[in-house]
């Protein structure tokens, strides 16, 4: 077996731990005579794999027990539906535009409410974060929506808002699980899976219990937050595989040391990646130190006319899916927790023999 380093934004890298457990497991799962993905989602070993992943991601994260674990589908795109239509209760909400998922999220919430924009970094072409007394919050808002990491620009706030008394909700995709947070400083806290939880196909929210069952008359069934809620995430059939699969990724995590290690070595993948970049006249990143990513690292060339070049390079290298968004162009390396510090590090040499031989 051949594993290249993967730096694709998502569906992203899994440990190879992972990979070879599940395959190990694939077709007879722990002496039950059924793959996991034959299972009932009703059966008893289901529900133990079910139950295994929820207590380890509490474990993980910390997660105080006035908050409900939703194991969900529709992605985190369906969640900017979601929010609105469960969380407005008749007010204003606040969002904070720092890129391209921010503006998603609040192009979906205008169809249902009154939405504020309380900041926005667009004059800045979205390479930094507002700083913290520049968000102009409402504090009737019904909750502040942020992106605490725009996984297309590379830009990641480096504080938390500090909210008052609405509810501060967190679309987490790219950063959930990348280094320890304090889950009690929000209200809502939500990410699609593909990027660094497991496989597509599932959606986690971790919501506070008085948040829940004020959905707006005619909310779908399935959207109102009380359903999965009362239903341990099993009204309909949840995505089964893809949440055993994010739960051998919360074993593995708890294995190598929980968030907290993970954090350190995602602190010291990006300083790397960061200094090889500023450190060449050749390489640039246009965002601002303060709020550079530690998960997504765009980067340009300064010939544009090598980029084909480069990419084909590194191809040849085992540096995989190192295409930038095509909204942004030039490169970006998404480096979530199963990119291994050795594939920085290769990747990093490849950058210098380029630069060397093409710049
Ligand atoms: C990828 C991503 C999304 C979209 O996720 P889907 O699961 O494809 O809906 C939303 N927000 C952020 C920050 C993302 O990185």
């Amino acid at each position: 077996m051949s594993r290249a380093f993967n730096f694709s934004a998502g569906p992203a890298m899994l440990p190879t731990a992972v990979i070879e457990r599940a395959q190990a497991e694939m077709a007879d799962w722990n002496g039950s005579g059924m793959s996991v993905m034959e299972m009932s989602h009703r059966g008893k070993e289901y529900m133990s794999i079910a139950a295994q992943a929820e207590t380890d991601l509490r474990a993980l994260m910390n997660i105080p027990d006035n908050y409900k674990v939703l194991f969900l589908q529709g992605g985190a795109s369906q969640q900017f539906s979601a929010i609105p239509l469960n969380l407005m209760r008749g007010k204003s909400a606040d969002y904070i535009n720092t890129g391209m998922w921010s503006k998603k999220a609040i192009g979906e919430a205008k169809r249902f409410g009154d939405v504020r924009v309380a900041a926005s970094t667009e004059d800045t072409n979205f390479t930094t974060v507002p700083a913290v007394d520049a968000l102009n919050l409402d504090s009737n808002a019904a909750y502040v929506h942020y992106t605490p990491n725009e996984t297309i620009g590379g830009v990641e706030f480096p504080y938390i808002p500090d909210t008052g008394n609405s509810p501060l909700i967190a679309d987490m995709s790219s950063t959930i699980l990348s280094r320890p947070i304090d889950v009690a400083k929000f209200g809502m806290i939500y990410a699609g899976a593909q990027k660094n939880i497991g496989p597509a196909g599932l959606t986690i929210v971790i919501i506070r219990d008085d948040l829940i069952g004020h959905a707006k008359d005619g909310t779908p069934i399935t959207l109102d937050y009380k359903t999965p809620a009362e239903n341990e995430s099993m009204y309909n059939t949840p995505p089964t595989y893809s949440w055993y699969m994010a739960g051998l990724v919360f074993d593995w995590l708890r294995q190598n040391g929980g968030l907290e290690a993970m954090g350190q070595t995602n602190q010291r993948k990006a300083e790397k990646l960061y200094a090889a970049i500023d450190g060449s006249d050749f390489y640039a990143n246009p965002v601002e130190t303060s709020a550079r990513s530690w998960m997504n690292v765009p980067f340009t060339l300064a010939n544009a006319d090598l980029d084909a070049d480069f990419l084909a390079g590194a191809k040849n290298a085992g540096l995989l899916t190192l295409k930038g968004h095509r909204s942004v162009g030039g490169m970006r390396a998404s480096i979530y927790n199963a990119m291994p510090e050795e594939g920085i590090d290769t990747l990093v040499s490849f950058m210098a023999e380029f630069e060397r031989t093409k710049g």
